[in-house]
């Protein structure tokens, strides 16, 4: 099972030893309890991982309209 470190884009906290059953999941952050969206490669743990917030979801949802 691959495990990912997951710095969280609202405290900074980095989650580590994240076990992801999809590349394409939610997080909730140990810190601060909120969920954010992660989006990363399968295999390619050392690249960095792109973190989206609810809300920089929807803004980015919204500007493709
Ligand atoms: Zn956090």
């Amino acid at each position: 099972m691959k495990v990912y470190d997951i710095r969280c884009p609202l405290c900074g906290t980095v989650n580590k030893n994240l076990s992801l059953e999809e590349p394409d999941g939610w997080m909730e952050c140990e810190h601060c309890r909120q969920a954010v969206l992660v989006l990363s490669a399968p295999g390619v743990p050392h690249k960095r991982v792109p973190v989206y917030t609810p809300h920089q979801l929807a803004l980015r949802l919204s500007a493709s309209h």
